[in-house]
C-alpha cells in the first residue's frame, strides 16, 4: 500500500516509525516511548558521530546520576523558573518519605556544577569540557509527539566552564561548528538562530538554536548553544585561582541535542512514499543484497551472494544479505525500501554469469551494473552521490519554504500555507508578543551569523527594524 507523504504527513510519519520499527508509541505511560532495533541503532550512530566530535574538540565523556537534589536544584534562580513545572519529583522509597526530595535531571546543568566547583582549583583545570549521552525527563504539558516530544528523551548534553567570557565565547562558536557537522553528516539543513530573550534557556545569558522544517510547517529544533556567562557560576561559586594568585569567577557553557528529534528530521527531510531513505553515515546497513533465485540456480545465486557479501565487507561497507526463503524479491525490496537502506544489491542467474551486481538506489531508484572487480568503488560514489541528492533536496526546500513577509496581513497569509517567514523586528518583545497574538506562528529567533539586514519598518509599531526576524508555527 501506498502512502502520501505530502498529503498527509502525520499519518505517514506515525506508519513510518511503527513499520521501519524507529520506535514504539504504545508503551502504558503517556509521553514515555520504546526505540526498537532499527530506530535505536540509528540513535546510537548519531550520538556516535557527535561523541567523537565532541572528544577530538576535548571532551571529557561522563555519566552523572539521573537523581539530583533540591538544594542544588534551587541555586539559580531563572532556571527553577524554567524547569520547576515540568520537573518529576522523587519523595518517597517505600513508605518512607525522603528527608531531602530528589529530581529527575531534565537537564544536567545543577547535578554537575557542584562536582565541578570540586574539579576547578586553579586556571590550570579550565576549560574544563564534558558531555554526556542520557535520557532527560520533563512533564511536558503540550501534547507530546513520538520523537518530536516527549517526557523522557534521548539527548546528548556538553558542559563546558572556562577563565572568562571570552573564552566561553570561543566556546560557544565551537559548540555551533561540532553541531553543523553532525548535521551536515546527516544531509539536514537547518537555520541557526539567536532565540529572543524571551524564549532563551533558563538561566542563560543568550541561546542559539537550529530549528529545522517539517513537512507539516512547524519547525524542528534539533540542538541548542548556550552562552551562561557567570550566572550558574555565581550560584554554584565555580572560582578558580589566576596566575597571579587572584579568585576569579568561571564562565560556563552548555549545548544539548535531542537525539529523537534528530531522528524525526532525518525521517521527514529524506522520506517518500515508499518510507526511509538514510544517509549512509548512519544507516546499520548500507547495501542490502537481495538473492534473486531461479530454478536451477538456487545454490549458485546464493553462494554468489555471499562473495559480493564478503567483497563489500572487506571494503568496509555496512551490508547484509537477506536470504530469508519466506518471503520473494518484491517483499523484500519493499521491506529493505520502508527501512530505508541506501543501496539495493540484486543477484541472479545473469548477474552470477557475468560476475556482476545490479545496483539500486533508494533515493532516486536508479538501476546501474557493476562487475565485482570495481563493486566497492562504484557502492562508494552511489553512497556519496545519494548523501549529497539528499542534502541538495533538503537544502533546496528550505530556501523554497522560508519566505518575506512585509506586512502582517502577508505575514498571517503566509503562516497559513506554513512557511517559514522572515519580517523586519524593531527588537521590542512586546512587537514579539503581538506577532505571537495575531498570527498561528512566533518569533523563533533572529539570524545567528548576521545574514541579511533589516530593511524598513518593524512589522508590527512602524519603528525602525534592527533585526530580521524569523517566524514560523511550532509544534
Ligand atoms: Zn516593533
Amino acid at each position: 500500500m501506498m502512502m502520501r507523504k505530502d498529503e498527509d504527513f502525520t499519518g505517514w510519519f506515525d506508519r513510518v516509525i511503527l513499520e521501519a520499527q524507529i520506535v514504539d508509541d504504545r508503551y502504558p505511560v503517556k509521553g514515555f516511548t520504546v526505540y526498537m532495533g532499527w530506530g535505536y541503532r540509528i540513535a546510537r550512530a548519531i550520538a556516535r558521530i557527535l561523541e567523537e566530535r565532541l572528544e577530538e574538540e576535548g571532551h571529557q565523556p561522563v555519566q552523572f546520576p539521573v537523581v539530583i537534589p533540591e538544594d542544588a536544584f534551587m541555586r539559580e534562580a531563572e532556571h527553577i523558573e524554567g524547569f520547576a513545572a515540568s520537573v518529576f519529583w522523587i519523595t518517597h522509597a517505600g513508605d518512607t518519605r525522603l528527608d531531602r526530595r530528589l529530581l529527575l535531571r531534565p537537564t544536567s546543568e545543577t547535578a554537575i556544577y557542584p562536582l565541578f566547583k570540586l574539579w576547578i582549583r586553579s586556571h590550570a583545570d579550565l576549560p574544563l569540557r564534558i558531555h554526556q549521552t542520557c535520557n532527560v525527563y520533563r512533564y511536558e504539558t503540550k501534547a507530546t509527539r513520538p520523537l518530536y516530544r516527549g517526557r523522557e528523551f534521548l539527548w546528548n548534553e556538553a558542559h563546558t566552564a572556562h577563565r572568562d567570557y571570552e573564552d566561553a565565547e570561543r566556546q560557544v562558536r565551537k559548540g555551533v561548528e561540532i553541531y553543523r557537522y553532525v548535521y551536515d553528516r546527516l544531509g539536514l539543513s537547518y537555520l541557526i538562530l539567536r532565540r529572543p530573550d524571551f524564549d532563551k534557556f533558563a538561566g542563560a545569558d543568550y541561546s542559539v538554536a537550529f530549528d529545522t522544517w517539517n513537512p507539516d510547517g512547524k519547525v524542528n529544533q534539533i540542538g541548542t548553544v548556550h552562552q551562561l556567562g557567570e550566572n550558574f557560576a555565581k550560584a554554584f561559586e565555580l572560582e578558580y585561582e589566576d596566575e597571579y594568585g587572584r579568585r576569579r569567577l568561571a564562565s560556563t557553557t552548555c549545548y544539548g541535542m535531542g537525539i529523537g528529534r534528530v531522528i524525526a528530521a532525518v525521517i521527514a527531510h529524506h522520506g517518500d512514499d515508499h518510507g526511509l531513505v538514510l544517509p549512509p553515515a548512519v544507516a546499520p546497513i548500507q547495501v542490502i543484497i537481495i538473492p534473486i533465485p531461479f530454478k536451477g540456480y538456487e545454490e549458485s545465486v546464493k553462494r554468489y551472494a555471499r562473495e559480493v557479501e564478503a567483497a563489500l565487507k572487506e571494503g568496509g561497507i555496512r551490508v547484509a544479505v537477506d536470504d530469508d526463503d519466506r518471503l520473494r524479491p518484491g517483499e523484500k525490496y519493499y521491506k529493505w525500501e520502508m527501512y530505508g537502506v541506501p543501496l539495493r544489491a540484486e543477484v541472479g542467474p545473469s548477474e552470477v554469469n557475468e560476475r556482476t551486481v545490479t545496483l539500486v538506489r533508494r533515493d532516486t531508484f536508479e538501476r546501474s551494473k557493476a562487475t565485482l572487480e570495481e563493486l566497492k568503488e562504484r557502492v562508494e560514489d552511489l553512497l556519496e552521490r545519494l548523501y549529497q541528492n539528499l542534502k541538495d533536496r533538503s537544502w533546496n526546500r528550505l530556501e523554497k519554504e522560508v519566505v518575506w513577509a512585509e506586512n502582517l496581513d502577508e505575514l498571517k497569509a503566509q503562516i497559513e500555507e506554513r512557511r517559514i517567514v522572515k519580517v523586519n523586528w524593531c527588537g521590542d518583545p512586546h512587537c514579539a508578543f503581538r506577532i505571537k497574538d495575531e498570527v498561528a506562528g512566533e518569533v523563533r529567533g533572529t539570524p545567528w551569523d548576521g545574514g541579511e539586514e533589516a530593511k524598513g519598518p518593524c512589522i508590527i509599531c512602524g519603528g525602525e527594524a534592527r533585526y530580521v526576524a524569523i517566524v514560523a508555527r511550532t509544534f
